[in-house]
């Protein structure tokens, strides 16, 4: 999970965050709550990633190690952001954790939000002091710990009210897929096989994790069955199999399928324009009504004990079961 915000589309997204905690009243209003929101989705994101992609490893085509952590710089963002994210993080330079997702190897480990990145496996984080907005130094980081977690165990330290603290994370196996927050207002998200971007507008759309869940879900489908990127779905069978399949995705990671429909009926009300449907998508209000059923279906198999899968779709072949270090 990733956070490449372009804030480009601030007056509509601070619209749909009016739920934001009371926001420091030095900074520039406009920005802190811009950031605050994007802040906010990055770690709904990462909770929301990380159960999907444990829940439903043995069904994915790659699997990776896992430690159920995020971490966020200053870096990645314009200069003129920089004060107002230090103010909301009181994180002014390098690296800190961004989000931990509840039941993980992190959480159990004792990492924290907020925590200051010292070093992975006793190297110290790359570098994080450009000018410009940045992601790449996120992207090394990312990639100096998942080498470090190759061999199963992670190494951290980190700093915490000034003292530090050494922290050893066994990481989980799941599936080998990175999110990414994108800015804009739009009600879409979409996926290449290994990177799923949501827009902001999107996860702002949801009401909780469970509706994010069915967004995020949804996409993992797609993954699943490497649905082509350019889908020209025009029977819409592809979009329905995501539908009903990404609903059983987020029910095996634990969260209520009734918010498929309710999700779906709230995108319908905001988005008159969408009411007849798209190339391949069916109107919300038939979106909507699939999901009743699938949910329908999903409870009868959980009192029934039942392995949580459709019988309408055979499971995606999960290719390589194994995570070799
Ligand atoms: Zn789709």
């Amino acid at each position: 999970m990733t956070l490449r915000h372009s804030l480009t589309s601030a007056a509509a997204i601070l619209a749909a965050a009016l739920a934001l905690p009371a926001l420091p009243a030095h900074a520039d209003e406009a920005k802190t709550g811009v950031l605050a929101l994007f802040i906010a989705q990055d770690r709904a994101v990462a909770q929301v990633g990380y159960r999907l992609a444990i829940a439903n490893a043995d069904l994915c085509p790659r699997q990776r190690f896992l430690p159920g952590f995020t971490v966020t710089s200053p870096v990645q963002y314009a200069l003129d952001y920089r004060p107002d994210f230090t103010a909301l993080t009181r994180l002014d330079k390098g690296f800190a954790i961004a989000a931990i997702a509840a039941d993980s190897p992190a959480a159990r480990a004792g990492l924290r939000q907020g925590d200051r990145l010292i070093a992975i496996d006793r190297a110290p984080p790359p570098a994080a002091d450009g000018k410009e907005a940045d992601y790449a130094p996120i992207e090394t980081a990312n990639a100096l710990i998942d080498t470090a977690m190759s061999d199963g165990v992670l190494n951290l330290a980190v700093e915490r009210d000034g003292a530090r603290l050494d922290i050893t994370i066994s990481p989980a196996r799941g599936c080998d897929l990175t999110w990414q927050v994108i800015g804009g207002e739009g009600w879409n998200a979409s996926t290449d096989g290994r990177l799923v971007t949501l827009r902001s507008g999107i996860v702002a759309g949801t009401a909780d994790d469970a509706e994010l869940a069915v967004v995020m879900g949804h996409e993992l489908a797609h993954n699943l069955y490497a649905d082509p990127i350019a889908r020209g779905d025009v029977a819409g069978g592809i979009e329905r199999r995501a539908d009903v399949v990404g609903l059983y995705l987020m029910a095996r990671a634990g969260y209520d399928p009734q918010a498929g429909p309710r999700f779906w009926r709230r995108f319908g009300a905001r988005h008159p324009i969408h009411a007849l449907g798209s190339l391949g998508h069916a109107s919300p209000k038939q979106r909507g009504t699939l999901l009743d059923d699938t949910a329908r279906d999903i409870a009868r198999r959980r009192s029934a004990h039942g392995e949580l899968w459709p019988d309408s779709y055979a499971r995606p072949g999960a290719a390589d079961q194994t995570l070799r270090p």
